[in-house]
């Protein structure tokens, strides 16, 4: 897995404060992207052990409360998704009760046997791609209205997709 930054404080992508990785490399290109800079494959940093480590031990650093965002980029590509399913994997079993917000631009319905397994340990998923014509700013915690936020638990409990309370 590669990735371009990770960021403390983040109050822009979750609810509350969040630790937010944001993952390098994407294959979708959407027409207006907000963060061009993250798509490239051959940049970013590789994510090491020590970063692991470090998001792992400093989640509640100051004793501030935080969760865990997962941006890209893609993390989700074939490029990234392992990295992030063994991220998402420790973290929970570390701190079962925080919360992993993941978006990515591919569709909840298509998503390979390896995408799936990362949801359970996800608790926030924002799927699809940016599309510029359906751009809103004032949606919570997506770019445009065909991206939908949706209850991962809820989804899995009840075999069918749940739309969070925060797909508003
Ligand atoms: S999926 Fe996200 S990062 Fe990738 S091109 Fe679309 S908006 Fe940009």
């Amino acid at each position: 897995m590669k990735y371009t930054k990770i960021k403390d404080n983040d109050v822009a992508n979750g609810v509350g404060i969040s630790m937010s990785l944001w993952t390098q490399g994407c294959p979708h290109r959407c027409e207006g992207c907000f963060n061009e800079e993250t798509w490239d494959f051959n940049g970013g940093q590789e994510f090491t052990e020590e970063n692991l480590k470090y998001i792992l031990s400093n989640i509640d650093k100051h004793g501030v409360e935080r969760n865990l965002a997962i941006l890209g980029g893609e993390p989700l590509c074939p490029q990234n998704v392992e990295g992030v399913l063994e991220l998402c994997r420790e973290f929970k079993n570390m701190y079962p009760n925080k919360k992993i917000y993941i978006w990515s631009g591919y569709i909840f319905e298509e998503f390979s046997e390896l995408q799936r397994e990362i949801l359970n340990y996800v608790d926030i998923l924002v799927d699809g791609p940016f599309q510029l014509p359906n751009r809103n700013l004032s949606l919570t915690l997506r770019g445009s209205s065909n991206q939908r936020v949706i209850d991962v638990k809820k989804t899995l409990e009840n075999k069918v997709l749940v739309l969070s309370s925060l797909n508003s």
